[in-house]
C-alpha cells in the first residue's frame, strides 16, 4: 500500500470512528417511492413526463432513489391522484391541477384558467414572480409540495362533428374539456364534460359527446380523435399555456435528505423543459399530416373569443368575491398577466407575426 493509500484509508477509519458512519449510511439507503399519473402511457408527451421525472431522479441519485410510473387507473382513477398523495397512499403524483377545481377553483391557476398565462409567463410566474410561493402555500392544505413538471405550450380548440360558425352554435354543444374552461363553456350555454384522456375517444365516436378537446395535434392525432370529427378549431383559448406538476406528499418530502430534495427539484425542472420542447418539436408534423388527412383546420368565430373572454372575467371576478384563497392567487396572477402581455407585444408578439407571414 502506497503512502497516499494510507492517508486516505486512515482518513476513513478515522471518518468511521468518529461515528458519521451510520449517517452516511442512511444517506444512501434505497427510497422507492411510487408515482400515479392522470395519463394515459400511450402519450409520450404527457406521460412521458413522469417518466422523465423518475429517470432523472434515479440517474442523479446513482440509482439510490428510483420512482416508479403508474398510468392512470393502474394505482387509482386519473382524477383520483390528488386525494392519493392527500392520504400518502403514494409519495407523488403526475397531473394537470385544474381537474381538481372541484375542490378549490384555486387549483386552476397552477395550472391554467381561460385567457390566462402562456407556458413562458406561466413558468416566469412560477419561478421568478410570486406563483411558486403562492401555490405552495395554498397546495399546503392538502399536503402537497408542488413542483412545475411540464406544459404543453398554447393548446388547439379541439374536434367538433359540425363547424362553430357562430356563438349560437355554442348553445347545447356537449364538449369534453379538461379542467376549468367547462366554467366558462357553461355561461357560453354548452354543456362541459370532464372525461379522462383514456375514455374520450369512445365518447365522441358513439356521439356521446359532440366536441372534445384534448391538447394538439401531436397527443390528439394519436388518440384518433381526427377519425371520429372533421373540424379542428382553434385556438384552445382556455389553455394558453397549461401546466402540469409533480405533487409530493409533504411527509414524504420532508423525510428526504437535502441531497434528495434538490434532486427531485432538479429532475422536476428538467421535465418540465422537456415536454414544452417535446410538444414544440413534434406539432407541426402532426398538423400537416392532419391536415393532409383532410381534417379542416378553422379559427374560432370572434364572436366566441369575445363572449368567452367577457364571461371568463365576470367568472374570477365572482370566485373572487366568494374565494378568499382564490382572491390572493389570482390578484398576484392578473398583474402579472397584463405586465407579461405589455411587454410581449412589443417582442415575441411581433417577431412571431412577422416570421409566420415570410416564406421560409
Ligand atoms: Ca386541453
Amino acid at each position: 500500500m502506497d503512502r497516499r493509500s494510507l492517508i486516505k484509508n486512515a482518513g476513513i477509519a478515522g471518518v468511521l470512528a468518529a461515528g458519521i458512519a451510520p449517517a452516511v449510511h442512511a444517506q444512501g439507503a434505497a427510497i422507492r417511492w411510487r408515482l400515479a399519473s392522470s395519463f394515459p402511457k400511450s402519450l409520450d408527451t404527457i406521460f412521458g413526463g413522469a417518466e422523465t421525472f423518475a429517470k432523472k431522479v434515479s440517474d442523479m441519485s446513482g440509482g439510490k432513489f428510483t420512482i416508479s410510473t403508474h398510468a392512470a387507473g393502474e394505482l387509482m382513477p386519473a382524477f383520483g391522484v390528488v386525494d392519493g398523495v392527500q392520504n400518502g397512499t403514494v409519495e407523488c403524483c403526475h397531473t394537470a391541477p385544474y381537474y381538481f377545481f372541484g375542490k378549490d377553483e384555486t387549483f386552476a391557476l397552477g395550472c391554467a384558467i381561460p385567457f390566462g398565462l402562456n407556458s413562458r409567463q406561466m413558468t416566469a410566474w412560477m419561478y421568478q414572480g410570486n406563483g411558486m410561493t403562492l401555490m405552495r402555500e395554498f397546495y399546503a392544505k392538502y399536503n402537497i409540495v408542488n413542483f412545475p413538471a411540464g406544459n404543453t405550450g398554447c393548446q388547439m380548440g379541439g374536434w367538433y362533428r359540425k363547424e362553430i360558425k357562430s356563438v349560437k352554435d355554442m348553445k347545447g354543444l356537449k364538449m369534453r374539456i379538461g379542467g376549468f374552461g367547462g366554467k366558462v363553456l357553461e355561461r357560453m350555454g354548452s354543456v362541459p364534460q370532464n372525461i379522462p384522456g383514456g375514455e374520450i375517444y369512445q365518447a365522441l365516436e358513439k356521439g356521446t359527446i359532440d366536441a372534445a378537446e384534448w391538447v394538439g395535434p401531436y397527443d390528439d392525432q394519436k388518440l384518433g380523435f381526427n377519425k371520429v370529427a372533421p373540424f379542428y378549431h382553434y385556438p384552445g383559448w382556455w389553455e394558453g399555456g397549461p401546466q402540469l406538476d409533480v405533487f409530493v406528499n409533504n411527509k414524504a418530502y420532508d423525510a428526504l435528505s437535502a441531497d434528495n430534495k434538490a434532486i427531485v427539484e432538479a429532475a422536476a425542472a428538467y421535465a418540465h423543459v422537456e415536454m414544452q420542447a417535446k410538444y414544440d418539436a413534434k406539432n407541426p408534423t402532426a398538423l400537416k399530416q392532419l391536415v393532409g388527412n383532410k381534417t379542416k383546420v378553422v379559427p374560432f368565430p370572434k364572436d366566441v373569443l369575445d363572449l368567452a373572454f367577457k364571461e371568463s372575467m365576470a367568472l374570477y371576478s365572482e370566485i373572487s368575491a366568494r374565494n378568499p384563497a382564490w382572491k390572493k392567487v389570482y390578484e398576484d396572477y392578473a398583474t402579472f398577466r397584463r405586465d407579461q402581455n405589455l411587454w410581449f407585444r412589443f417582442t415575441e408578439a411581433r417577431f412571431d407575426n412577422f416570421m409566420q407571414a415570410q416564406k421560409l
